[in-house]
C-alpha cells in the first residue's frame, strides 16, 4: 500500500467563516496524524482564507475544478496558475457531478489533467461507473475507457486516481470492501500495463459514502490507498475520525 491520502470534497458548501471554523477544530484533531496525507477541497471562494488558516498545519489544500487555459477570455473560469497562486497543491478533476451537470467529457478532463501537471498541481482524477453500467456488467469497460482517454499522453508521475462508483456518491450506499478492491485491482493492473512498474506508486483512492464507520474496512483493502470523502467531510469531528482511523484502532 502507498502512503494513505484522505481528501475532503466539500462540493458547493461552506462560506469563508464556516471554512475557518472547520479548520480551527480540525487542526488540533489531525495534528498527530503524520502517517497519512490530509487534504481539504473548499469552494473557490474560501481557498485563500483556508490557505492562510492551514499554513502551519499538516493539512494541504485542493480545488474542486479548474479550466485548462492559464489566462484569457474565458469568463467565469479559474486557471491552474490561479490555484497555485492561492495556495493549492491538489485539484479534483472529472468528478462525476462535473461530468453529469457540466458535460465534462474524457477529452476535456484529459486537458485539465495536463494543465494541472504543467503547474505542478496534483490532479485527483475521478472515474467510476453508474448503477445502470454496473448492472449491465460494463464497469470494467467504462473504467478502461475513462483511464485510456483521461490519461492520454500523460506521464504517471504526480497523478492520483479516485475510484468513485456514481451509485455510491451521496447515497449512503458504500461499495463493499470486496467491490472496491475488485475495481481498484483492475485499475492498478491497467496502470501497470500502461505505465510499467512505476504505476505501483500511483495512489488509487476510493470515494462513495465513506464514513468514520467504514473507512477502516476500506483502507484494509490492498489496492485502496485512501478516501475521497463528501458528506462525512462537512463536519470537522466526523472528518477527524476518518483521518484518525489508524489511531482509533490502536
Ligand atoms: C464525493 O463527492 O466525491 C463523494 C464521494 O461524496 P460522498 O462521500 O458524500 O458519497
Amino acid at each position: 500500500m502507498n502512503r494513505p491520502l484522505i481528501v475532503a470534497n466539500w462540493k458547493l458548501n461552506k462560506t469563508i467563516n464556516e471554512t475557518n471554523a472547520f479548520i480551527e477544530v480540525l487542526i488540533p484533531l489531525a495534528k498527530d496524524t503524520n502517517d497519512i496525507d490530509i487534504v481539504i477541497a473548499p469552494p473557490f471562494t474560501a481557498l485563500h482564507s483556508a490557505h492562510l488558516a492551514l499554513k502551519e498545519s499538516n493539512i494541504r489544500l485542493s480545488a474542486q475544478n479548474l479550466f485548462h487555459e492559464d489566462k484569457g477570455a474565458f469568463t467565469g473560469e479559474i486557471s491552474p496558475l490561479m490555484l497555485v497562486d492561492v495556495g493549492c497543491n491538489y485539484v479534483i478533476i472529472g468528478h462525476s457531478e462535473r461530468r453529469q451537470y457540466f458535460q465534462e467529457t474524457n477529452e476535456i478532463i484529459n486537458k485539465k489533467i495536463k494543465a494541472a501537471l504543467k503547474h505542478a498541481l496534483t490532479p485527483i482524477f475521478c472515474i467510476g461507473e453508474s448503477l445502470a453500467e454496473r448492472e449491465a456488467e460494463k464497469t470494467f469497460d467504462i473504467i478502461r475507457i475513462q483511464l485510456a482517454e483521461g490519461l492520454k499522453e500523460i506521464k504517471p508521475e504526480g497523478i492520483i486516481i479516485a475510484y468513485e462508483p456514481i451509485w455510491a456518491i451521496g447515497t449512503g450506499k458504500t461499495a463493499t470492501p470486496e467491490q472496491a478492491q475488485e475495481v481498484h485491482n483492475f485499475i492498478r493492473n491497467w496502470l501497470l500495463s500502461f505505465y510499467g512498474k512505476d504505476a505501483s506508486k500511483i495512489r488509487i483512492i476510493y470515494g462513495g459514502s465513506v464514513t468514520p464507520e467504514n473507512i477502516e474496512s476500506l483502507m484494509n483493502c490492498i489496492d485502496v490507498d485512501g478516501g475521497l470523502v463528501g458528506g462525512a467531510s462537512l463536519k470537522a469531528d466526523s472528518f477527524a475520525k476518518i483521518v484518525n482511523y489508524r489511531r482509533r484502532k490502536s
